[in-house]
């Protein structure tokens, strides 16, 4: 099954996506983390993305389409879940010329939102592993050990991007290019909508339901 799972930043997207993914045995390909590890590498594409992701900006179309299809491409027949990727209309437009071209097609269209209040708190209190990635939040879902991941202890840190100035303007590049997705894909065959505001658990049932055939 091939999903894109598409909202706000902190609404909870990695977390439950990455759940979904494994539970289902497809790929999931976080744009985000597609990118930061690409500036950790140190690619070509990495280096030309740093300074945007840095201030809290949209990657240029171009690159970030190149960089998703490369990853798709490679997944073919796994099935994939699409989180954070495509992140506006233009994306939205090459996604589908691309899907078309592959022979490809997206069963789940999954948009999750909750209020700002929300989103300000997780991103705010997020940390990460360096090691496998996994998300904690300082209040919500603390680790055991202050600053070790529970899974593979690896060292915990918080994105340079969830500091108070770079999340408004997160949200504000949200609002203002990522939303108007909503009106692209809302009348698509395929496309459900959750409320990402509760309790993991409870937005987990809700997502399983939203991608069930
Ligand atoms: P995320 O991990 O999804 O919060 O993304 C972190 C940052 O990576 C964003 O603030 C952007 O700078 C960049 N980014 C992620 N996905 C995209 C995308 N589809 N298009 C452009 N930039 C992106």
């Amino acid at each position: 099954m091939n999903i894109i799972l598409f909202g706000p930043p902190g609404v909870g997207k990695g977390t439950q996506g990455e759940k979904l993914a494994s539970e289902t045995g497809s790929k999931h390909l976080a744009m985000g983390d597609i990118l930061r590890a690409a500036v950790r590498d140190g690619t070509a594409p990495g280096l030309a993305a740093k300074a945007f992701m840095d201030a809290g900006k949209l990657v240029p179309d171009d690159l970030v389409v190149a960089m998703i299809e490369a990853c798709i491409v490679a997944e073919e027949g796994v099935g994939f879940l699409l989180d954070g990727f495509p992140r506006n209309v233009a994306q939205a437009d090459a996604l589908a010329l691309m899907l078309a071209r592959n022979e490809l097609q997206v069963d789940r269209i999954v948009f999750m939102d909750a209020p700002k209040e929300n989103l300000l708190e997780r991103l705010s209190g997020r940390l990460i592993c360096k090691a496998c990635g996994f998300g904690f939040h300082r209040q919500y879902s603390p680790p055991l050990k202050t600053g070790v991941c529970d899974r593979c202890s690896g060292e915990l840190y918080q994105r340079d991007d969830d500091c108070e100035d770079v999340i408004a303007h997160r949200l504000e590049v949200y609002r203002e290019q990522t939303e108007p997705l909503l009106e692209y894909y809302q009348l698509k065959e395929g496309f459900r909508s959750i409320d990402g505001s509760g309790e993991m658990q409870t937005v987990y049932a809700a997502l399983k339901e939203a991608v069930k055939v």
